[in-house]
């Protein structure tokens, strides 16, 4: 069994610590055995969509975010398209997950993204959206609780074709009015909670490694259990600060 996970413009999209979520990845796979490959596709690369179990896209600066979703667009929509249709996951963190959308406004510009899912993200009078924050959300398996960080200024609408990710318990989410967090269509998922997120909800690691094996496998893989009490307890301290506020 292999795992074969390919970030996009990790030099450019990676604040708060994302790279924690590759690592995290890597880890939980080689305590099990199972192989795990690591690509990176930066600007101006095209991207092969057969070759990648998992496809992950960090948060980024707005300056950074310009220069990422021109290039995207030219260069990686049509292959992205193919993989989110055949299967493939899809985590899309902040930044990332605003650029899966229609469009992202800065300032006066409306930057065109990648429309894989039904959403756009604008910019409302107000401060950023910054703090704690806890969902829920179920990804076939039952509902379960995410801790995380999130930071941002864009708002996040869906729009009717759209599925959110999970439902607000503590912090903002999409645009702190309609209690929705994130996005997913078939396995992408697009969510505002980073800081790292993987290491903090060490279920949802698991969950992403399992369906993205099982596109391969034709069924998901067992995965054999792992001593996790220092993730519950990152998690149990992520949850506290949420429930602080
Ligand atoms: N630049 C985006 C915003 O502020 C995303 C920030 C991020 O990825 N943390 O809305």
């Amino acid at each position: 069994m292999e795992l074969r996970v390919v970030a996009l413009y990790p030099e450019q999209m990676n604040i708060y610590a994302d790279r924690g979520n590759i690592l995290f990845l890597q880890r939980r796979c080689e305590w099990r055995g199972i192989q795990f490959s690591y690509d990176a596709s930066g600007p101006g690369e095209p991207l092969d969509a057969a070759a990648h179990d998992l496809i992950y896209l960090g948060g980024g600066q707005d300056r950074d975010q310009r220069i990422v979703a021109g290039d995207m667009v030219s260069t990686k929509r049509q292959a992205l398209a193919e993989a989110v249709s055949d299967g493939a996951v899809v985590l899309a963190v902040c930044g990332g997950y605003q650029l899966l959308g229609q469009s992202y406004e800065l300032g006066d510009e409306r930057i065109e993204g990648l429309g894989l899912a039904d959403l756009e993200t604008v910019r409302e009078p107000g401060p950023r959206l910054i703090g704690n924050v806890e969902i829920e959300i179920d990804l076939g398996d039952g509902p379960t609780r995410l801790a995380g960080f999130e930071n941002h200024g864009g708002r996040t609408y869906l729009g009717e074709g759209a599925r959110p990710l999970g439902r607000v318990i503590r912090g903002f989410g999409n645009n702190g009015k309609d209690g929705l967090e994130g996005v997913r269509r078939e396995n992408m998922i697009g969510t505002y909670l980073h800081g790292p997120l993987l290491p903090k909800n060490a279920w949802l690691a698991d969950r992403l490694i399992e369906l993205a094996l099982a596109r391969r496998l034709g069924s998901p893989p067992d995965l054999a259990p792992l001593d996790d009490s220092l993730e519950s307890a990152a998690h149990q301290s992520a949850h506290r600060a949420a429930l602080r506020g």
